[in-house]
C-alpha cells in the first residue's frame, strides 16, 4: 500500500458545495464546504469542532487512484491538501470522497461513478414495479450514509439501464454488484441486511 501525499499544492480551491451545521456549544449556523464536514470544522463564533465525531475519525481513507489503479491512504485531515498517487504522481480525486450518496447510475455516468470510481462500490439493480427492492430501499440508504467516503453505494434503476441490465445479465432484482478497481468482483442476488452488506464490504475496505 502506499501512502502518497504532498503538501503545499490545493486542487480543489473552488467548492461550490456547502451545508449549514449549527454549532452544538452556542448555537451558531455556520456555512461548511462539504469536503470539509467530516473533518474538524470549527465555529466561527466560539470555536467548538462542528462535527464532534470528527476528532475521533481519524481513519485515513483508502483511494484508487484511477490513472494507475494503486490504492493510497489519504490521513483525514490531508484530503483536501492535494494528495498524489504514491506510484504515478498523479492527483488522487479525493472529491469523490464527500460525493453525496447513494449515487443515482444512469447508462451515461456508469463508467465515470461506478467503473471510475476510486472507491469500491455497491450498486444495487432495483426496479419500480419490484416490492422487495422498495422494502430494502432504507436499509441501502442507510448504509450509504454510515460508509460515506470508504464505499460508493449506488443505485441503478434497471427499466433505465437496458444496456447495462443487458451487459451483467440482470435477470432479477433486487441484486447488488460490487465492484472495485474498474472491475465486477462479485454480485449477490436478492434482498440482504445491513449487518450482511457490511460483512461482505469489509474485504474491500
Ligand atoms: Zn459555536
Ligand atoms: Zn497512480
Amino acid at each position: 500500500m502506499n501512502n502518497a501525499l504532498s503538501g503545499g499544492r490545493t486542487l480543489y480551491m473552488e467548492q461550490p458545495n456547502s451545508e449549514i451545521v449549527q454549532c452544538s456549544q452556542c448555537g451558531a449556523k455556520n456555512r461548511v464546504p462539504l469536503y470539509r464536514t467530516n473533518e474538524k470544522a470549527k465555529c466561527g463564533k466560539c470555536g467548538s469542532l462542528l462535527n464532534p465525531a470528527a476528532g475521533e475519525d481519524e481513519k485515513p481513507y483508502l483511494l484508487r487512484c484511477t490513472e494507475c489503479g494503486a490504492r493510497n491512504k489519504v490521513p483525514a485531515g490531508k484530503t483536501d491538501k492535494g494528495p498524489v498517487c504514491g506510484v504515478c504522481k498523479k492527483p488522487l480525486r479525493t472529491e469523490e470522497i464527500f460525493k453525496p450518496q447513494p449515487v443515482m447510475v444512469t447508462e451515461a455516468s456508469f463508467q465515470k461513478d461506478v467503473l471510475g470510481s476510486p472507491l469500491p462500490v455497491l450498486l444495487f439493480a432495483w426496479a419500480p414495479w419490484c416490492t422487495t427492492c422498495r422494502t430494502f430501499m432504507p436499509v441501502i440508504d442507510g448504509y450509504a450514509r454510515e460508509v460515506r467516503g470508504r464505499v460508493r453505494v449506488a443505485k441503478m434503476n434497471v427499466d433505465q439501464t437496458p444496456n447495462l441490465a443487458s451487459t451483467y445479465a440482470i435477470m432479477s432484482v433486487p441484486q447488488i454488484f460490487v465492484f472495485d478497481g474498474g472491475k465486477l468482483r462479485e454480485n449477490f442476488p436478492g434482498a440482504m441486511q445491513k449487518n450482511e452488506i457490511e460483512m461482505r464490504m469489509s474485504r474491500y475496505l
